[in-house]
């Protein structure tokens, strides 16, 4: 009898348990080597009864390990999520606060207040000068866009920026423009340096307030509603 030695496992246990029945089985089984004996002991652990249970077991560990790995991302979530809620909150909470300690208007430069506006020389000054040196630093007045930045007639360069009400702020005579159109500005920002060009008569500071239909206002009494009032100087 010849016996494939990988199927001789299966093929000599059921020869083995038959065996009894008739000695010429026990002696086809007999002859074969030590060999098979190691694989007859072998083979009752290629069916261990626990497995089962162990593969539950198994199961139902990996189940509740995915279970607790969703709750604790779950949680880290939710964590993640507060942190972030209160980070926006401070930083929504800070803005106002920084937004609350910034005046909503501020005079447009430090100098001295040289003219009104009103009847001069035979013309309308439709602004207000404010004489300080070259350089000096000219900030936008209320929060406000950028609308134009460039040579100007009269006023040699200027910056014009629509300010937060719909009224445009002319800023004339500058030396140097800080600002390109389309930027926004707040009040305070510095957005020019004061200058002495075009038909200007010293270093000076020209500001203008247009209605949004184009009519010029007095500045003075403009920023005065707003709750900046014009220092006194000399002038007209
Ligand atoms: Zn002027």
């Amino acid at each position: 009898m010849v016996i494939p030695l990988a199927a001789g496992a299966l093929a000599v246990a059921g020869a083995a348990i038959t065996s009894g029945a008739t000695g010429e089985a026990r002696a086809e089984v007999t002859p074969v080597s030590a060999d098979t004996s190691i694989t007859l002991a072998a083979a009752p652990q290629i069916l261990p009864v626990p497995r089962t249970e162990l593969t539950d077991y198994a199961v139902a560990l990996s189940r509740a390990t995915e279970r607790e790995d969703e709750r604790l991302a779950r949680a880290k979530a939710e964590a993640e999520r507060l942190a972030r809620e209160a980070a926006d909150q401070a930083a929504r909470q800070a803005a106002a606060e920084e937004a609350a300690r910034r005046p909503a208007v501020v005079f447009p430069a430090d100098g001295t207040f040289t003219s009104g506006f009103g009847p001069r020389w035979g013309t309308n000054h439709n602004g207000i000068d404010i004489a300080n040196s070259i350089g000096t630093p000219i900030k936008a007045v209320t929060n406000g866009t950028v609308i134009e930045t460039g040579p100007a007639s009269g006023f040699g360069l200027w910056v014009r920026i629509r300010q937060d009400d719909g009224t445009i702020g002319v800023y004339g005579h500058i030396d140097q423009s800080l600002v390109s159109v389309g930027r926004q500005v707040r009040a305070g920002d510095q957005i020019a340096t004061m200058g002495n060009r075009g038909q200007s008569t010293g270093p000076h500071l020209h500001y203008e307030v247009w209605a949004a239909n184009g009519t010029k206002m007095d500045p003075a009494g403009w920023l005065a509603a707003r709750g900046v009032p014009v220092p006194q100087g000399q002038g007209s």
